[in-house]
């Protein structure tokens, strides 16, 4: 099978997918979309009201931001993935709880595993955990961490950035930095952040580690 029909399959279970509350209250899921074969995805964390409403990331404010951003590395939307943690939206956008993440991490692992991105750019203090436990966003935005499965690079999340300028302006700064990380990516020149193999976090359910 395809990468698309491998996705859509994926697609199939989200949109039937009771595993957890959320489904209760959302009225569409948001499975992700963009470029299967896309090197770079980005990574949200759950839909908001917009995103619900039409069962599509990224597609209200935040998400016309992370466009202008894309725009600024000389990306389309639909020339990238862009997809989310959680797959139904939180009612009234509270934060997800453990349990949920927990039960949708099976819907990302795997469309990861069909794309098999180079880069995974992660939007926002959640994702950045998700893919590395010991993350902070304050901290770690802007610079690449290398975990067993993927590189990750993390920058902040576009809600964030709307709600303060300092955080638009490193939000700017980071974005800019990505097409030189994704070819140093490319050619092998991944460069450790803090030292090496210095806090590596075992405890994710599939083996996740951050190498930093
Ligand atoms: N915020 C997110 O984290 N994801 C979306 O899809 C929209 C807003």
């Amino acid at each position: 099978m395809d990468k698309i029909s491998l996705l859509k399959e994926i697609e199939k279970n989200i949109k039937v997918c009771e595993k957890c509350r959320l489904y209760k209250t959302a009225k569409n899921p948001v499975p992700g979309e963009g470029d299967p074969n896309s090197e770079i995805v980005f990574i949200g964390e759950a839909p908001g009201e917009t995103e619900d409403l039409t069962g599509r990331p990224f597609v209200g404010r935040a998400g016309r931001l992370l466009e202008i951003m894309l725009a600024r590395i000389g990306y389309k939307r639909e020339g990238v993935w862009i997809g989310n943690i959680i797959k139904h939206r939180p009612p009234q956008n509270r934060d997800p709880l453990p349990d949920e993440t927990l039960a949708c991490q099976t819907y990302l692992t795997e469309q990861l595993k069909i794309i098999s991105p180079k880069l995974v750019v992660t939007l926002g203090r959640f994702a950045l955990s998700y893919f590395y436990n010991s993350g902070k966003i304050s901290r770690d935005r802007g610079n690449l961490i290398v975990t067993t499965k993927f590189n990750v690079f993390p920058v902040y999340h576009p809600a964030a950035a709307l709600r303060s300028p300092e955080m638009a302006k490193a939000l700017e700064i980071d974005f800019l930095k990505i097409p030189g990380v994704l070819k140093n990516v490319k050619e092998g020149k991944i460069q450790l952040t803090k030292g090496s193999n210095e806090s590596v976090d075992d405890s994710l359910p599939d083996g996740q580690q951050g190498l930093f």
